[in-house]
């Protein structure tokens, strides 16, 4: 269907030479044009050591420290980098640093094992849990402004699903935070450390499609410049996929609404597998109608979930660990509460949190962000009035298979380990699986940071800076420019708009806290008949 012109674009290269971020890659530009349409599609070529597709956490992580190594490393987003969902995170970072009580990294390995329900991988938990305090460091290093004890340590705050002494020393004090904002104060920090290094951005590239060549190798991406409706070929020895998670394939999520699993979805078109996409984390405490978040952090400075009889129902089911159990046992025992009748409001369905209790003073040097989302978005004065709560999908345990090293895995023959040459993957788009089938609340911040450094480091370990690249096919990213062709010029009665309605409204309704085989089934029908997929 593709003809390919072989000849320079003046307009393109000029540009090229008066856009600072497309210097130091390797820029030509060549037309494709449909044969049967009078259009042009204008490809421009980089090539880069590395190219990593995400500035979220994870991204820019894995993009300094690819810089850091000397590497000419590309970071392709979608959005501008502050403005990734890691900005939104409140509630903190785990790590054993033992500033309120003594810990260990043992005991937070025994916890986040317990937390994924016995279903994460423990080599890549030890290996997070161990790296953690490191990390932490690393981040106050690089300037974090964390909140701080009375002598000067790192604040620590209690968070859900956290022990001492393997589940025998009562609640543990590990979630080290900036007040209730810490996503917003990592993603600032870790951004300023990447501007202080070579990487080369390239703000509001939307990532298409993986190339891969026909011995099954990662070669780079294809991305759409949204500016200027150009593409882009992006040639890289090594590939690190860190696009986030998928939450908005639900009608309600805590998540941006830019989560939409594109890097998952790059993969899976590529033929790869991913693993437990079922392992949807529901946060106890989304706002009412808003599915705005109340971190955990709430729960965690005393915070507490009552019932329309006023009644602290997780004593019941988590006679421990009580409204810091963790978040499947919290959201499921919630649902039950509103399935028994005992829902709070005129139509009860939903929850009180109630932080009403707490002093003032607490509520406004440690919970100011939710204080603020609890009055735009609920009316609600946390002093006075308890707030209306209910789970909400909140975070994705699965997605691309990695080994602990961050290499992306597929199944081969027998060896269901087997490693794609090229392509890595880090933070929520991928499943390491440090969080098995549940993550415990503030391990995110922590696997974007510990598994984007390690995504860099593996790099440093299996290619040098400047190696030469094995050379394109002559037809790499063809496929893609046929299929965004088709999509723009489809004739559909659906808008895009509407089919994604209506399967994030399946999904809402279909596959939600409790799923049934008649759930699933009946979901798996309509979805089928509203998009109309053939
Ligand atoms: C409201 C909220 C609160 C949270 N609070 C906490 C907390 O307190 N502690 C904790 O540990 N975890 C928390 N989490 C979870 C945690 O914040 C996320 O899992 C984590 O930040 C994800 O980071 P990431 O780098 O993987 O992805 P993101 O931060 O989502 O970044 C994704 C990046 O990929 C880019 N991208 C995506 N698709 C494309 C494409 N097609 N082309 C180009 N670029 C693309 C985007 O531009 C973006 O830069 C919270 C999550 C939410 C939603």
């Amino acid at each position: 269907m593709w003809r390919f012109v072989s000849r320079r674009v003046r307009a393109a290269s000029r540009r090229s030479e008066s856009d600072g971020a497309l210097i130091s890659s390797q820029v030509s530009t060549r037309l494709f044009s449909a044969r049967s349409t009078t259009r042009d599609y204008t490809i421009v070529d980089h090539k880069y050591d590395a190219v990593v597709v995400g500035a979220g956490g994870a991204g820019l992580r894995a993009a300094i420290g690819l810089s850091e190594h000397g590497f000419n490393t590309a970071c392709i987003t979608k959005l501008f980098p502050t403005r990734s969902h890691t900005v939104a995170a409140q509630g903190g970072i785990n790590a054993a640093l033992g500033n309120m009580t003594e810990d260990d990294w043992r005991w937070h390995m025994y916890d986040t094992v317990k937390g994924s329900d016995w279903l994460g991988d423990q080599d890549a938990i030890q290996y997070m849990c161990r790296e953690a305090p490191k990390a932490v460091i690393e981040l106050e290093n690089y300037g974090l402004p964390f909140s701080r004890t009375e002598d000067g340590k790192i604040y620590q705050r209690a968070f859900g699903g956290q022990s001492l002494d393997f589940g025998k020393g009562g609640q543990a004090y590990r979630c080290a935070c900036a007040a209730d904002r810490t996503g917003h104060a990592l993603l600032h920090t870790l951004y300023g450390q990447a501007m202080k290094h070579n990487t080369q951005f390239f703000v509001e590239y939307f990532a298409l499609d993986l190339i891969m060549n026909s011995d099954g190798i990662c070669q780079g991406v294809i991305a759409l410049n949204m500016e200027d409706g150009t593409l882009h070929r992006f040639h890289a020895g090594s590939t690190i996929l860190a696009t986030g998670g998928y939450g908005r394939a639900y009608f309600s999520a805590t998540s941006a609404h830019t989560c939409t699993g594109d890097g998952n979805a790059m993969v899976a078109r590529a033929g790869l597998p991913l693993q437990d996409l079922e392992f949807v984390q529901f946060h106890p405490t989304g706002i009412y109608g808003a599915g705005c978040l109340i971190t955990e952090g709430a729960r965690g400075e005393g915070g507490i979930l009552r019932n329309s009889e006023g009644e602290k129902f997780m004593d019941r089911y988590a006679p421990t660990a009580r409204d810091l159990a963790s978040r499947d046992v919290v959201s499921r025992s919630m649902t039950m509460e509103i399935r028994e009748g005992r829902g709070a409001g005129p139509m009860k369905d939903h929850i009180y949190l109630h932080l009403n209790h707490l002093p003032p003073d607490v509520l406004k040097e440690r919970l100011p962000g939710i204080s603020e989302t609890a009055a735009i978005f609920a009316g609600v004065d946390v002093t006075r009035e308890p707030i209306p709560v209910l789970p909400t999908v909140h975070y994705n345990m699965g997605g691309i298979p990695t080994n602990y090293h961050g290499e992306v895995i597929t199944v081969r023959g027998d060896d269901s380990d087997s490693i794609v040459p090229g392509l890595m993957a880090a933070g929520e788009a991928a499943s390491a699986s440090v969080h098995g089938a549940n993550r415990l609340g503030a391990n995110s911040l922590l696997d974007i940071v510990v598994f984007g450094r390690a995504c860099a480091n593996r790099v440093a370990e299996i290619q040098k800076p400047g190696e030469k690249l094995r050379p394109l096919e002559n037809d790499a990213g063809e496929k893609s420019i046929e299929w965004l062709h088709r999509l723009r010029n489809s004739n559909g009665s659906l808008p895009t708009s509407k089919i994604r309605l209506n399967m994030q409204r399946v999904m809402q309704n279909n596959a939600a806290v409790f799923r049934t085989q008649e759930t699933l089934e009946e979901g798996n029908k309509q979805s089928k008949l509203m998009t109309c997929w053939r």
